[in-house]
Order: C-alpha cells, then sequence, then structure tokens
C-alpha cells in the first residue's frame, strides 16, 4: 500500500467528515490487514488521538474502545472472566502476539472478515457497536446487514451477565485460518450457537427452545439442537474446507460445544 499522507483528526466530528470526503480517504485501525493491499490511499486517517484505546469496566458491561489491540483484550482480566473466557481463547488463535499488538478491534469488527476468529465470541456474548453518526447498533444486526458502513467504529460494548462459553477453532496449523470455528454461550435465559468461517461471515442461532436450561440435555435433544443450527447456518465450500467437511465439524463441535455449556454452572 502507498500512502499519499496522512490526518489525525482531533474528534469524532472531524474525524467523520475527512472520512466522508472522497473514496480515496480511508480509515485506519492498526493497519495489519490494510496494508496487504497494493491500492493508492490519498489519505489515512488515523484515530490515535482521539482517546479510543482504553478499556472501561462498569457492573453491567465492558467498554472496548475501537483503537484497543487484541493484545490488550486478551489480556484484559474483566474480559477473560465473562462467557468462560471465550473472547480470550479465541483471540489467542489469531496469528501471533506480534500481530494481536497491532491489529486492532475496529478493524476486526469493520473489516467483517468472513474467516474471523474475533467476531463470534461478541456475537455469542450479543456484544453492541457504538458508531459516530448511526449510534449503538447490535453486532447482530451488523453482521447480518449486507450494506457497507460508512462510519467510525468508537466502541464495542460487551454485556458482563452471568455467562458460560465454548470455543472451538479448527484450522490446518495454528496460524492458519480458521476452517470453522464454533461458539456456544449460554446465559440465564438464552443458549446460542454462532458459526464462524462457514466461509463466510459468522451466523448465529439461539438453540433456547430446545433446551431446558436447568437440565443437561439427552442425546436425542443434541441431535435436534444440531440440526436446527445446520438447517438455520448454511455453510460452503471454499480452498480450505468442503462444504460436507464444514458439516461434519460443525456437527461434532455443535453437539460437544452445547454438552458443555448445559453441563456447567454459570
Ligand atoms: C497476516 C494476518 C493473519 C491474520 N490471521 C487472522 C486469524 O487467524 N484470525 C482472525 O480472526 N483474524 C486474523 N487476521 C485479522 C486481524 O485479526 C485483524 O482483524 C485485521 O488485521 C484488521 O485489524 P486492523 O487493526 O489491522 O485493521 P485495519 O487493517 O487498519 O482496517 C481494517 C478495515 O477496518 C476499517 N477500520 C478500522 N478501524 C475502523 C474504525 N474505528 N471505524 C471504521 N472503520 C475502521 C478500515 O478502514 C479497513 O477497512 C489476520 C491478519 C493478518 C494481517
Amino acid at each position: 500500500m502507498k500512502i499519499a499522507s496522512l490526518y489525525r483528526p482531533k474528534d469524532v466530528e472531524d474525524a467523520l467528515k475527512v472520512s466522508r470526503e472522497s473514496t480515496d480517504t480511508v480509515v485506519f485501525g492498526g493497519g495489519a490487514w490494510l496494508k496487504l493491499s497494493p491500492r493508492l490511499v490519498k489519505r489515512a486517517v488515523l484515530l490515535d488521538d482521539m482517546d479510543l484505546a482504553t478499556i472501561e469496566t462498569s457492573d453491567d458491561a465492558i467498554r472496548v474502545g475501537a483503537m484497543c489491540t487484541l493484545r490488550m483484550v486478551e489480556t484484559h482480566d474483566a474480559i477473560a472472566a465473562i462467557g468462560s473466557g471465550i473472547i480470550v481463547q479465541a483471540l489467542r488463535q489469531v496469528m501471533g502476539v506480534g500481530l494481536r499488538n497491532i491489529a486492532t478491534v475496529g478493524g476486526s469488527v469493520m473489516g467483517k472478515y468472513g474467516f474471523s476468529d474475533v467476531l463470534p465470541p461478541l456475537l455469542a456474548l450479543d456484544a453492541k457497536l457504538m458508531f459516530a453518526d448511526a449510534g449503538e447498533v447490535s453486532l447482530a444486526s451488523f453482521m447480518a446487514s449486507k450494506k457497507r458502513m460508512n462510519d467510525i467504529m468508537l466502541y464495542v460494548t460487551i454485556p458482563r451477565t452471568k455467562s458460560v462459553g465454548f470455543f472451538k477453532k479448527v484450522s490446518t496449523t495454528p496460524l492458519d485460518f480458521s476452517l470453522l470455528n464454533i461458539t456456544v454461550c449460554k446465559t440465564r435465559d438464552r443458549v446460542r450457537v454462532v458459526l464462524g468461517s462457514r466461509p463466510g461471515g459468522a451466523m448465529h442461532q439461539d438453540v433456547t427452545s430446545r433446551l431446558d436450561l436447568n437440565t443437561i440435555p439427552d442425546e436425542k435433544t443434541l441431535d435436534d439442537v444440531v440440526r436446527e443450527v445446520l438447517d438455520a447456518i448454511p455453510l460452503g465450500q471454499n480452498v480450505r474446507a468442503s462444504k460436507l467437511y464444514r458439516e461434519q465439524l460443525a456437527k461434532t463441535y455443535v453437539r460437544r460445544g452445547v454438552k458443555e455449556v448445559m453441563s456447567r454452572e454459570g
């Protein structure tokens, strides 16, 4: 990538205005992914001076600024305590620490990468996004929308609801993209399954109605849950894996994940 000029907005209004001026203007997170592109960028908008690299905790939620690196998130104690640590487990499997010290939460969300290991646990925990213009948007509706958001992401809010989670990344080697990742999360009133790297963007299915939340499900119930997930979330093929292989992985790990979260106290 060649960058002709850099711009560091001081506030949200300025960042939004400048980023919408031309299609040659690009907002940067850590730039780890953008820099792989051979394109010419006339103006790179750097969000470093906007105080977006902070993690704030309250009783109900954790607010993670868009410029926080994946490493900051992965090493945060309060985040590690949510959902049996599914966010931390997922982030630890994104390349090495070097990359995770550069890649940001904002870039990982806004890229909406089909292969993402970052988005599935956030989706399982029902995280919300805050945008400079659009305001608060649920991650679920952001993921479901095909529209490109021409906005600045400010932070993600992760609820601190009591929850139990399961995360599994299946990849050829630890440094590869996921062939499929499977996240299951149980809260007081919901059990949600998320499949990522399908190979498209992560999708979720709430399977609460199939389960008695106080009982470990029997084999027949687990069969029904797996069937519901596979009916609701389409899997496909790409160079990394066939549709059939992804289906076999989903059958095994959705079953295992649901059984595991249903066997544990939140
Ligand atoms: C070699 C390599 C291997 C990787 N392997 C994995 C992997 O195995 N699993 C995985 O989950 N991820 C993987 N990733 C992706 C990585 O985790 C990040 O998601 C990715 O680098 C994007 O983060 P970034 O900070 O670099 O974003 P950038 O490259 O800076 O930006 C990405 C996109 O987001 C936009 N953007 C950034 N911040 C904002 C904001 N605040 N508001 C609006 N738009 C914004 C940019 O304009 C751009 O379109 C890999 C990345 C690389 C480079």
